[in-house]
């Protein structure tokens, strides 16, 4: 692919992503996808895919996984039931990450990808040295498939996601960069933030998203807006994604799946924004 293929997060059937038709009309060239649910975790699921997307001219970039009981209803909730950080689901999601890797291969695709959950501050607590050891058990997995792990952003600040990484001590853990969700989980700047993890980036999202009001920035939601829209400043991401040397996809986000329409329209109009910037700084 060229520098910077424009792309959308998808689903097959779960999650907040647009279906496959939708990247299709849009005439993208690449997709990360949501994985699917378990009885469509198949081959032949894989293969009717796969299929779909090579007549489309679509490639897959990375799968994302996600679990029953994950709730973003507020930042404390999603703090409770996210990702591989509440013990009581841990070995279970553990579990079913591999298993969304073994999938992700069926579909020649190199990149797993995760919301890991808040990762507990104390580097010294059973729950962080716990979840150093299911990250590594993880890694191995997804390592024997051929493959990377890209930790989404937003839930930890970007110094404790490089000391977490650091600590896991394994070479195939990398950053899926989300400028918005350092906005809506009001855990940094995000080109601050950018700058800090930038060696370890391996995909991005596009997404805006404005401030929460002073005061409330990380008990609150922002909220995310269309592309461009928001408070990140794209021409400055893409400059900085450009300046780190970064020429993977940039995929679009946009989080209103309970509006398909306005979803779609908004997309659309992400594109061709990516489209220019692409133009004037690639
Ligand atoms: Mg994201």
């Amino acid at each position: 692919m060229n520098k910077w293929p424009i792309g959308v997060f998808t689903s097959i059937d779960a999650g907040l992503g647009v279906h496959l038709d939708v990247a299709q009309e849009l005439g993208v060239p690449s997709v990360q996808i949501h994985a699917p649910h378990q009885q469509t975790r198949t081959e032949q699921a894989a293969q009717e895919f796969l299929e779909k997307c090579s007549a489309a001219g679509i490639t897959v970039t990375a799968v994302f996984g996600g679990f029953e009981g994950e709730s973003y209803a507020d930042i404390a909730t999603t703090a409770r039931t996210v990702g591989l950080v509440p013990e009581e689901t841990r070995d279970a999601r553990v579990q079913e990450m591999k298993e969304i890797s073994d999938f992700t291969k069926l579909l020649g695709c190199d990149t797993v990808a995760l919301h890991i959950g808040f990762v507990p501050e104390d580097r010294s607590s059973a729950s962080y040295t716990g979840l150093i050891d299911c990250t590594r058990d993880l890694l191995d997995h997804v390592q024997a498939n051929g493959q990377r792990l890209n930790l989404e952003t937003g839930q930890e600040s970007a110094d404790h996601l490089l000391e977490f990484i650091s600590d896991v001590e394994r070479d195939n853990l990398f950053i899926n960069f989300d400028p918005a969700n350092m906005i809506l989980y009001g855990t940094g700047d995000p080109i601050e933030a950018l700058k800090k993890v930038g060696h370890l980036v391996r995909s991005v999202h596009c997404k805006d998203a404005k401030w929460a009001p002073e005061g409330e920035r990380g008990t609150s939601w922002g909220s995310e807006v269309a592309l461009g829209e928001g408070d990140v400043g794209m021409e400055t991401y893409l400059r900085t994604l450009k300046d780190l040397g970064y020429d993977g996809p940039l995929t679009i986000e946009r989080e209103i799946a309970h509006d398909r329409e306005r979803q779609k329209a908004d997309i659309g109009q992400a594109v061709r924004l990516l489209e220019e910037l692409r133009e004037k700084i690639g």
